[in-house]
């Protein structure tokens, strides 16, 4: 077995984190849009964060097939308040462009280490993280245009609410 260099094996453990913490990201953001009424937007939200769990488990698999060890990381308290859903959408837009980072900061590290297993599983990350940051920039330019209009982002928070559970790929 071709065991992870330790040095990658740390950043992948970190990179867990990183998808553990954007899906409690994710839940905090549903459960403050629960409370603002907008129960299409928080189940859209509550799929979205089942989505960054199952990213953390694709690495936590990764690590256990190449026979290194996953250590599970303490996650930051997320932030509970947000000004209205054109905010709580936005701050999901830079959740994201951090997480894309990290995952590019990873591709490095695996390159360096001529990882080749490691790059081929982050080939699928990175072309999901572009789908990512363009599908959530979509509905935070959504939001803008929809602005104060209450019809509009009654029609929108329905439209969301329509998003099924994550297939995993
Ligand atoms: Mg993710």
């Amino acid at each position: 077995m071709t065991k992870m260099d330790s040095a990658v094996e740390k950043l992948v453990n970190q990179h867990i984190a990183e998808e553990l913490r954007a899906s409690h990201i994710y839940l905090a953001l549903s459960a403050y849009l629960e409370s603002a009424e907008f129960p299409g937007m928080a189940e859209w939200m509550r799929q979205q964060a089942a989505e960054e769990r199952m990213h953390a488990m694709k690495f936590y698999k990764h690590l256990v097939d190449r026979g290194n060890q996953v250590v599970i990381q303490a996650i930051p308290k997320p932030t509970k308040d947000f000004d209205g859903p054109h905010d709580a959408f936005h701050a999901a837009v830079k959740r994201e462009v951090s997480t894309t980072k990290s995952i590019h900061n990873l591709y490095d590290k695996a390159a360096e280490a001529k990882d080749y297993p490691l790059q081929v599983l982050l080939d699928w990350f990175v072309t999901e993280q572009v789908e990512e940051e363009q599908h959530l920039q979509q509905i935070v330019d959504q939001l803008e245009r929809i602005g104060d209009d209450g019809t509009g982002l009654v029609m929108l928070d329905r439209e969301l609410g329509k998003r099924g559970a994550p297939t995993g790929t």
